[in-house]
């Protein structure tokens, strides 16, 4: 999944991105299903491990354009893992509340503590996509966040978190798509506003926005990773092989054991034995 990692030191140019691509699985859509499947369970082991153990924590950002299957990724990577230990932070328009502080306000608060994991459904960086291409703030403004974010990501992975950073690039007729299927799919309808059709008249804008921050914000410390995602199952796959093999960089252990469980089993018999006499 590295050619899909943006190279701080390289040229990037989204334009040549496809978001049809499968890779080395042209022709094995249901094998690369399986494979995800695997990965699923072994997210699902290597999450329990983050939380027992309390060392490390992971925050996961998702960005796409409108109907990039955000929604879709979470709910497909994370269905097995254990709620306790993973939340989801969803960043919609700013609050009067927020709009009174600096755009990163509301983020930190939402960044994961040890043994967490933390999936920013849209995040920061809309401060430098919805803001920039409607001029929510002067350019002079925003222009100077890209290396913001850089330093504010660093001072997050200098105290330990790290961070992945996805974004879900799909192609504008695979939008137009994904939307006549929620026009139409009674069950979808709620996801369609009428906004989106607004937003779509502005695809290139949001395309040269995309192309910015993926060439200014993708870091040592806070890699961004463009994945094709019009095909579901390969960008279930892509991210999911990323955040395992993530994790299991993180070579973890369970906590010690305690070091002389059989006194404490040994209590639980006896009451029990005690228990059947009564
Ligand atoms: P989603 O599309 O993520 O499922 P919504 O339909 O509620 O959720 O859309 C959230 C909206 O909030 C998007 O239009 C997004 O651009 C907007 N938004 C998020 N952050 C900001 C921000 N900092 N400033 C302005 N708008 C924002």
């Amino acid at each position: 999944m590295q050619p899909y990692k943006v190279d701080p030191e390289k040229p990037f140019k989204l334009k040549k991105l496809d978001a049809n691509h499968v890779g080395d699985w042209e022709g094995k859509k249901k094998e690369g299903k399986q494979e995800f499947h695997e990965l699923q369970q072994e997210l699902a082991d290597l999450q329990q491990k983050l939380y027992a153990e309390h060392k490390h924590q992971l925050l996961i950002v998702l960005q796409a354009m409108d109907s990039g299957g955000k929604d879709g990724t979470i709910r497909a990577i994370f269905e097995e893992v254990n709620p306790q230990g993973v939340k989801v932070a969803s960043f919609k328009v700013p609050t009067a509340l927020e709009l009174d502080h600096d755009y990163l306000w509301r983020v930190h608060q939402k960044t994961p503590g040890k043994g967490e994991i933390v999936i920013f459904n849209r995040s920061h960086y809309e401060d430098v996509l919805v803001v920039r291409v409607h001029e929510l703030v002067p350019k002079k403004v925003w222009e100077k966040r890209y290396d913001q974010i850089n330093a504010f990501e660093k001072i997050l992975a200098e105290e330990g978190t790290t961070i992945l950073k996805f974004y879900l690039h799909i192609s504008k007729d695979e939008q137009k798509e994904r939307f006549m299927e929620r026009l139409t799919d009674p069950k979808k309808q709620w996801k369609f506003s009428e906004s989106d059709i607004d937003e779509r008249q502005y695809w290139d804008a949001y395309q040269a926005a995309f192309q910015d921050v993926l060439e200014k914000t993708s870091t040592p410390w806070a890699p961004w990773y463009a994945i094709p995602a019009n095909h579901n199952w390969y960008r279930n796959l892509c991210i999911s092989t990323i955040i395992v093999d993530t994790l299991r960089s993180f070579k973890m252990k369970y906590p010690d054991p305690i070091p002389d469980p059989d006194k404490y089993i040994r209590a639980l018999q006896n009451e029990s034995s005690k228990d059947g006499e009564n």
